[in-house]
């Protein structure tokens, strides 16, 4: 099943629900940062909830989960476009904790810290930003905590991923469900049972269920109705253009140095890999048009 989001709504509009499908773009993030299990879980959360996080957003906006705990993984950064492309990365893809009750660590991973999440508006602007405590650093109750805290509408937020005994991701995926303003006590005790009963999202993305099956267990008894549905992919947003950008912004004397020791300068996307190599010609070029004094 190709990966994607989808979005639904409680007949009486007061209980919406996003759920998300992300294996193959969990396994691409595993295959790009050479990630170890306990690390594949933790940025395979992260960039499920940013997505999940995402499908909240208004159009043209972008958002940026960030994770800063003081445990052996160091940080997770994930960010989510409205086009249903997100990536990520952490800090030490080769962390590989022993399981904790039959599961990866991500909670021990990742230990204490705080959640930013960083909404960037379409329009020119500063962005928003919001600052929680980690609750225990298994990202979804800390992004549920976020969504209380910031929105303060009752969130639900369920975010998994499985990985193979050979280390690949066999599924990945999670949910998001809030009780809007004026939802009767009847639908969230109903939403609580159902969502109590519920598998784990890695568990409902292995039985096969898409995202609107997933609602449709996780709202059951409120009727849900399918709202939207859109794909959702590993995508990043780097260039040459932008990589040439960091070489400028290296400074004169930096640039200067490069050329001398190395002769030309190599610049590497931290969220997807990708290797953008600057000879010496066109370094010299920048060199040559910058202006007196910029840099130095
Ligand atoms: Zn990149």
């Amino acid at each position: 099943m190709a990966d994607h989001l989808g979005r639904g709504l409680s007949a009486d509009g007061t209980v919406r629900g996003l759920a998300a499908v992300t294996t193959d773009l969990v396994e691409e993030a595993r295959r790009r940062h050479g990630t170890l299990p306990t690390a594949t879980a933790a940025l395979g959360r992260g960039l499920t909830a940013a997505l999940l996080l995402g499908g909240l957003l208004k159009t043209g906006e972008r958002l940026s989960l960030e994770v800063s705990g003081d445990g052996p993984l160091g940080c997770l950064l994930a960010d989510a476009s409205p086009d249903g492309g997100v990536r990520g990365f952490v800090s030490r893809p080769r962390t590989d904790l022993p399981p904790r009750r039959g599961k990866l660590d991500v909670g021990g991973a990742v230990g204490r810290g705080i959640l930013c999440v960083m909404r960037v508006p379409a329009a020119p602007g500063p962005p928003y930003r919001s600052i929680v405590p980690l609750v225990s650093g298994e990202i979804g109750a800390d992004v549920a905590r976020y969504l209380v805290d910031s929105e303060q509408t009752p969130s639900v937020v369920g975010v998994g991923v499985w990985v193979e005994p050979d280390g690949r991701v066999g599924a990945a995926g999670g949910y998001l469900v809030q009780a809007m303003p004026g939802a009767s006590d009847g639908a969230i005790d109903r939403l609580e049972a159902n969502i109590a009963a519920a598998p784990t999202p890695s568990e409902l993305v292995r039985e096969g269920l898409d995202a609107s099956a997933m609602l449709g267990r996780l709202m059951q008894g409120l009727a849900p109705r399918d709202l939207e549905r859109r794909p959702v992919a590993y995508r990043c947003r780097c260039s040459r253009e932008r990589a040439l950008g960091a070489c400028i912004a290296m400074g004169r004397d930096e640039l200067e140095r490069v050329l001398t020791s190395d002769r030309r300068a190599e610049v590497v996307c931290e969220f997807c890999g990708s290797r953008y190599e600057f000879l010496e010609d066109e370094l010299r070029a920048i060199l040559e048009g910058k202006s007196p004094g910029s840099g130095a």
